[in-house]
């Protein structure tokens, strides 16, 4: 079996005295898509901010690639190759697509890899080359979403953390923004995938789980997870 890259046991994160997670166990292997689902408010965020290291634990434990990754901050992990597109994106807005891909590449020191790596971004989305002297903050939602998963790949991940990608994005772009994380994964990237939209994260995913007031309530593989009708009825409206 691949090896374990993500193990998250036993995660309890509160904001004062409210818990927002209670208690969550899951993992993400090597090569795998795994995508959490859930309804508005199920702690989603909260976990990603927990694993990110940019929220602190108020119990269990987070092991990347079998050690214990708690009390470190965001910049420790991205060099140890957890990187997490938040919610939002986050682009640079007045820098352009290239400078803003070139600060995902902070941490490398081998210029010649970090040139064609930006060529393999914009191989991944040609939108970006297009553009690339453009400032971030003139591009549509979707092109800043792409910028800042190309950003993210610019610090060669071993995993990938995407935090709603398609939010706030119009149907159009709902798809384009799913094909994208497709081929990323199609590439290699190891992907943790919240989502909203759960019959899109789990029609990709290798395997899901489906979170629910701070808890895992089911999981299966994303196919199984599609077809059941708890799922169905909670999730995708039917
Ligand atoms: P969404 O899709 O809306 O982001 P989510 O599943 O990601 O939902 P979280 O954002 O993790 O959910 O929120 C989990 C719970 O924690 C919610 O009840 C929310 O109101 C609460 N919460 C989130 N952020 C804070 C905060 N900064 N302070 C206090 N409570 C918070």
């Amino acid at each position: 079996m691949a090896q374990t890259l993500l193990k998250v046991a036993g995660l309890k994160v509160a904001y004062g005295g409210i818990q927002a997670v209670k208690g969550t166990d899951f993992e993400v292997r090597e090569g795998e898509l795994v995508s959490l689902i859930g309804s508005n408010g199920a702690g989603k965020t909260t976990t990603m901010k927990a694993i990110t290291g940019s929220l602190p634990l108020a119990g269990g434990d987070i092991e990347f690639l079998g050690k214990s990754i708690k009390g470190q901050g965001p910049w420790d992990l991205v060099r140890q190759g957890l990187v997490m597109v938040p919610e939002g994106r986050g682009v640079f807005t007045r820098m352009s697509i290239t400078e803003n891909l070139l600060m995902g590449a902070y941490i490398r020191r081998d210029k010649a890899g970090v040139t064609s790596d930006v060529e393999r971004v914009f191989t991944i989305f040609p939108r970006l080359r297009e553009r690339k002297d453009q400032l971030a903050g003139t591009m549509s939602g979707a092109e800043q979403q792409m910028l800042a998963m190309g950003r993210a790949l610019m610090s060669r991940p071993k995993l990938l953390l995407l935090d709603e990608p398609s939010m706030g994005l119009s149907p159009i772009m709902v798809d384009k923004v799913f094909e994208v994380v497709r081929d990323v994964y199609a590439q290699g990237v190891t992907i943790l995938l919240v989502e909203q939209n759960a019959s899109r994260a789990l029609a990709l995913a290798d395997r899901g789980y489906v979170m629910e007031s701070g808890l895992i309530s089911m999981q299966g593989s994303g196919k199984n997870l599609l077809a059941d009708p708890k799922v169905r009825a909670a999730y995708l409206g039917e």
